[in-house]
Formats: C-alpha cells, structure tokens, sequence
C-alpha cells in the first residue's frame, strides 16, 4: 500500500531535489540543449506545489499537478511531466490510498502517455531511457514491499540516466547535435532519477 500521505511526500520530496539541483540541470542542458532545463523544472514543480490541494484525492492531486506543469514549463519536459502527473491521476482515479499492484499500472500508464506524446523509445537519450527501465523494475519488484519497490525502481532509473552518456540523441533538441550529443548526460533522464529518488524518500518517511 501506498499512502496519501506518501504520495503528498513524494511530490514534496521531488521539487525539493529539482530546486536543490536546478543549475545542474541547466549545466547539463547547455551542454546538448538550451541551457533551461533546470530553472523550466523548478518553474513547474514550485507552481504544482503552490496548487497542491494535500487533502484532494490521488487521482485529482496527481492530474492537477500535471496541469501545472504543462501550463507553466515551456519547451519539451513541461508537456511530458505534465502528460506523465496527468495519466498517473486518471489511472488512479478518486482514491485515497493505493495498492502496490495499482501503483505501478498508474506508472506504467504514465509512461505510456509520455511515449506517446514524444515518441522516444529507449536508446533515443530521453527522459524514457530512466522512465522505462524505472516502471519495469518498480513492476517486477512489489513483491518485496514498497521500500524495495522504491529502490529497484531508482537504481534502474540511475542506470538507464548513466547509460544516455554514452548514447546519440535521436529526439529533442539535442538530436540536432547529431553525434556530438554523445559523451553528455541527459537532462530530463536526470530529472526522471530524481522523481525515483523522491519516492525513495517519500516511502522511507512512513
Ligand atoms: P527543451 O528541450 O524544449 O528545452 P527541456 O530542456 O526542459 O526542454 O527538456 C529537455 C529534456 O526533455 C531532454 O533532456 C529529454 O530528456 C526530454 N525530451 C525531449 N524530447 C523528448 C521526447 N520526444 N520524448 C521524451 N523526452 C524528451
Ligand atoms: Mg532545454
């Protein structure tokens, strides 16, 4: 089980790490993008959290922060994130708290909903490549409970951000590096680890 309580922790937890690693972000993005990853990020989720209603249920709570999101980042990560809080919500529906089972349909819905609004598969070095491997291994592991849930899902986020190092861009803005993309960390795989990080945290505080 998931609680209420934890989800609220994890969007908490989430912002705090963004707002913490905003220039790093940015530092990352101005090697292969446009150098606003970070302060795009920390616009959102400072809004999400201004307008989180820690009484709503999940399924409102998660929607209207990715409404935030979508209305207030610019460029490519706001629309996803935002795609990503919103498809969680609805696959979660009116709930206060949630089994673990139903929890990761929620993040594998989410996920979804980020592929089909940005059309990167893995290898493409997107935020997918720590999104997809994240989901997977949060599925694979509920049986171990949710603190070891949590950990799979980080550690396979972490590795899937390690792995755009080395990987050529072949969507978003720094695609149009073509092979010089290669030999730099992707931003928004960054972030993903983070949003894992968070639910680390989150889970850890209960
Ligand atoms: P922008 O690229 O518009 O400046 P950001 O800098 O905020 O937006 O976000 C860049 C990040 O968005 C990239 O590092 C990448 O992870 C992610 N991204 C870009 N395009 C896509 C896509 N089509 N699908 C998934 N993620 C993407
Ligand atoms: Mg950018």
């Amino acid at each position: 089980m998931l609680t209420h309580g934890q989800c609220v922790a994890w969007l908490r937890a989430f912002a705090a790490l963004i707002d913490e690693n905003k220039e790093f972000l940015t530092d990352l993005d101005s090697a292969i993008g446009d150098a606003d990853h970070g302060t795009n990020m920390a616009r959102g989720t400072t809004a999400a959290l201004g307008k989180l209603d820690p009484a709503a249920p999940l399924g409102s709570m998660f929607r209207s922060v990715g409404m935030a999101l979508v209305g207030t980042v610019g460029g490519s990560a706001g629309p996803l994130y935002g795609t990503f809080f919103m498809k969680l919500g609805a696959r979660l529906g009116d709930v206060k708290d949630v089994s673990l089972p139903t929890f990761a349909a929620a993040l594998a819905a989410g996920r979804d909903g980020v592929v089909v609004r940005g059309k990167a598969s893995v290898g493409e070095k997107t935020m997918i490549d720590a999104l997809t491997p994240a989901v997977k291994a949060f599925g694979s592991h509920i049986g171990e409970g949710l603190p070891g849930a949590a950990a799979a899902a980080l550690a396979a986020a972490q590795q899937g951000r390690d792995a755009t190092v080395d990987m050529v861009a072949t969507k978003g803005r720094a695609s149009y590096l073509g092979k010089r993309s290669a030999g730099h960390q992707d931003p928004g795989a960054t972030s993903t680890a983070y949003l894992f990080e968070a639910l680390v945290t989150a889970v850890g505080e209960e």
